[in-house]
C-alpha cells in the first residue's frame, strides 16, 4: 500500500466517526511500537515527525524508516506527517522527500516563537496549500495558539493566552482550503499542561464543540492531547525520576472531542514518559547492565501498550482495512477536478 494521505484517512475517520492518535517519533524503535500497535489493533497510522525529529535522525534515516514499516505493514494505511512545519521551505522540503501530509503552523512566526498576525498566518498557509494540493499532499493548519514549548516550538505561556476564535476559524478554513485543522482550545504542549485535572475554566470543550458546530465537515486536530496518566509518572518517580505532578487531557474529554469533529488526536508526551519509565527502571534495577537492547526492548514494549490502548480509546482499532490507499498522484488529481475541494460547509450562525 502506498503512503496515504492524512485527508484520506481522516475523512475515513469521518466515515466512521472516530479519531485517529498521530504518535511523534525520532528513531526505529518508536516507529516499531506503533507498528506493532498498528497490527495488535488492526488500526490504520498517522507517523508524524517535528523538525526536531527531523533534525535529531536525519530526513533520510526517518523516512526510510517509514517505508520500511510500508514494506513491512502492507496491509495497514500510514500516513507520514510533518508536525509543526513553520514555514513554506520547511513543508516544502518535506513535501519533496515524499511526506503525504504536512502540518504549516502559521500561527507562529518562522521562529517558532513569535505569534504571527492572522493574515501572516492566512497568506502562508495558502502558500503551502496550493504547493501541496498540486502535489495530492494533504495540510493541516493551526488557528489559535497552543500553550507551552516542544522541541523548540512554541510561544511558551498558559493554552489559554490565544485560544481560537470560531469566527476566524471560519474565515481561516475558508481562505486557506486547508485539509484539517489545529485548534487551540487550552491545551499545552510538554508534559506540564494542568495543574489539576482540568475541568471547563482551563480546557475549553464547548469553544471546541462551537467550533465543530461551524465547521461541520472540517476535520479538526486536537494537539497537545496525552493524558500524561499517574501511572506513568510514578514509574519515573519511583526509579530517581524527579517529575513535578502534572495533569494531562483525560480521555474521556478526547472521546468527547472525537464525538464533536476531532479527527487526528496529537500524542508525544504519553510516548516520551513511557519509553523513559522503562529504561529507567531497567538501569534502576539492573545497574551491571549495559547492552542498549536490554533497556530498549521493554521501552518499545511500553510504548507499544501506550500506543495500543490510545488507539482503542480513539476508536480507530479495527478499521484498518476498511479502504484501500489512493496514490498520491490520484489525490493530486481531485484537488485538480474539485473531488476533493476543501470548501468548508459553514453552518448558519
Ligand atoms: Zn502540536
Amino acid at each position: 500500500m502506498p503512503l496515504v494521505s492524512t485527508r484520506q484517512l481522516l475523512d475515513e475517520a469521518a466515515k466512521g466517526g472516530y479519531g485517529v492518535g498521530a504518535f511523534n517519533v525520532n528513531d526505529m524503535e518508536q516507529i516499531q511500537a506503533i507498528m506493532e500497535a498498528a497490527k495488535e489493533t488492526n488500526s490504520p497510522v498517522i507517523i508524524q515527525a517535528s523538525r526536531g525529529a527531523r533534525a535529531f535522525a536525519q530526513d533520510n534515516y526517518l523516512f526510510h524508516l517509514i517505508l520500511a514499516a510500508n514494506e513491512l505493514y502492507p496491509e495497514i494505511p500510514i500516513a507520514m506527517h510533518l508536525d509543526h512545519g513553520n514555514s513554506f521551505e520547511t513543508c516544502k522540503s518535506a513535501i519533496e522527500l515524499g511526506y503525504s501530509s504536512v502540518m504549516m503552523d502559521g500561527s507562529l512566526k518562522a521562529d517558532g516563537k513569535t505569534p504571527a498576525t492572522f493574515e501572516e498566518n492566512v497568506a502562508v498557509t495558502k502558500q503551502v496549500v496550493d504547493f501541496a494540493h498540486a502535489r495530492g499532499v494533504a495540510v493541516e493548519g493551526e488557528i489559535g495558539v497552543l500553550g507551552g514549548i516542544e522541541d523548540g516550538h512554541g510561544a511558551g505561556g498558559s493554552g489559554l493566552d490565544h485560544v481560537t476564535d470560531p469566527d476566524q476559524a471560519v474565515e481561516f478554513a475558508e481562505l486557506t482550503g486547508v485539509d484539517s485543522l489545529a485548534i487551540a482550545i487550552g491545551t499545552s504542549h510538554g508534559a506540564y499542561k494542568f495543574t489539576k485535572k482540568p475541568d471547563g475554566s482551563v480546557l475549553k470543550m464547548d469553544l471546541l464543540i462551537a467550533i465543530h458546530k461551524r465547521l461541520p465537515k472540517t476535520h479538526l486536530v486536537m494537539h497537545g492531547s496525552s493524558s500524561v496518566p499517574k501511572d506513568l509518572q510514578d514509574i519515573i518517580n519511583q526509579y530517581g525520576g524527579k517529575l513535578k505532578e502534572t495533569w494531562g487531557v483525560p480521555v474521556e474529554e478526547i472521546q468527547l472531542g472525537i464525538r464533536n469533529g476531532v479527527r487526528k488526536v496529537n500524542v508525544d508526551t504519553d510516548n516520551r514518559l513511557a519509553i523513559t519509565g522503562a529504561i529507567r527502571k531497567v538501569l534502576w534495577e539492573t545497574p551491571e547492565k549495559f547492552d542498549p537492547r536490554d533497556y530498549m526492548k521493554p521501552a518499545r514494549a511500553a510504548m507499544q501498550k501506550v500506543v495500543a490502548q490510545r488507539m482503542t480509546q480513539f476508536g480507530q482499532a479495527g478499521h484498518a482495512g476498511d479502504y484501500k490507499a489512493i496514490s498520491i498522484a490520484d489525490m493530486a488529481k481531485g484537488y485538480k477536478d474539485g473531488s476533493l475541494s476543501t470548501k468548508p460547509l459553514v453552518a448558519a450562525r
